[in-house]
């Protein structure tokens, strides 16, 4: 009750214009998937925060979660870029696993700019953003950052206390605003080859995985894998990122192949269409066939039914489909 009272406390704060909303998960174990529930809706109701940077109030509930990370060392830095550029987020997640909340959850921050993703576009319009303080990208070598294959650039990793308080934040939103797992996006997905936040080191797999945030495909060999991989061809790959919501400029495939590969597939982040991606965008399609969102309590039946039409254009090349999803043998 005690600590109930300490948040609201925080809360009044927040709503008289001194400080934001400050939780510290490592403070406190109680502070469980639960607990972030319902401190959530409480400080939605607030305003007048002193952070002004942020738009209208939503027209209808969010339905898209987007991950950003802040290109800064630590929040302070990222509370003055805000500032200066005019942008902002709903929650700030620092190194340490401290979440801060700085626009109201009923009002648009200004995080996603010119996006899209799938039927959307202009994201700050239907989504809550979310920044992670990190350095994000270095064209050079420096201490602690990290090379994938395929990419020249060097990434600066994130604290397993931050991936944590990341996961804890999704799972209470996806809760809050049912936003199904495939809604759950990084900015370098909905603004393609204009992004790279929040890159391939956050760990997407844990979020999914340990916290239930996001939909993340299972990494087992395929049954069959070589059927598959020996009949698609590079068009039926696009068609699938094209469900999956990837909207790149006109034939500009490689950067819609590098955003899911940062996100789902990172052993190679080239934006070529290389045999553990493939593998990666069959497991997407069948997994998300048998999977019901715990938070919408939906299957994605608009990939789906999409993927059904596709399917019927080219029975012969999507033929190894049809022994793994029954619904394709009833030809629905
Ligand atoms: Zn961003």
């Amino acid at each position: 009750m005690f600590r109930l009272l300490l948040i609201a406390c925080f809360c009044v704060v927040q709503a008289i214009g001194m400080q934001p909303l400050l939780l510290s998960l490592d403070e406190d174990p109680r502070i469980t998937q639960k607990f972030l529930q319902q401190i959530i809706p409480e400080c939605a109701r607030l305003d007048g925060s002193s952070f002004r940077t942020y738009g209208d109030r939503f027209d209808r509930p969010p339905c898209i979660a987007v991950l950003h990370y802040t290109e800064t060392r630590n929040r302070g830095g990222a509370m003055e870029a805000f500032r200066d550029n005019g942008t902002s987020a709903h929650y700030v997640v620092d190194q340490d696993g401290d979440i801060i909340q700085i626009v109201p959850l009923h009002h648009r921050a200004f995080h996603a700019g010119v996006s899209r993703f799938g039927d959307h576009t202009s994201l700050n319009g239907c989504s809550i953003g979310v920044e992670i303080v990190n350095r994000g990208l270095a064209e050079h070598e420096e201490p602690g950052a990290v090379q994938l294959l395929g990419d020249g650039r060097w990434w600066f990793p994130f604290p397993p206390e931050q991936t944590r308080a990341v996961g804890l934040l999704v799972q209470a939103l996806q809760a809050r605003f049912r936003i199904p797992g495939w809604n759950v996006v990084g900015h370098m997905e909905i603004a393609l080859g204009r992004k790279s936040d929040p890159g391939p080191l956050l760990d997407y797999r844990t979020l999914f995985v340990d916290y239930h945030g996001g939909f993340f495909p299972s990494e087992d060999p395929i049954v069959n894998r070589m059927e598959f991989l020996e009949r698609l061809v590079e068009d039926d790959y696009h068609a699938i990122l094209s469900l999956i919501g990837y909207r790149p400029p006109e034939g500009q495939w490689s950067l819609a192949i590098k955003a899911y590969q940062m996100h789902f597939s990172r052993g190679n982040i080239s934006g070529e269409l290389v045999e553990e991606t493939k593998e990666s965008l069959i497991h997407f399609v069948l997994d998300i066939h048998s999977y019901r969102d715990p938070y919408t309590g939906t299957r994605h039946t608009s990939f789906i039914a999409e993927f059904h039409t596709l399917v019927w254009t080219a029975p012969e090349r999507f033929d190894p489909f049809f022994q793994h999803i029954p619904s394709l043998q009833a030809g629905e």
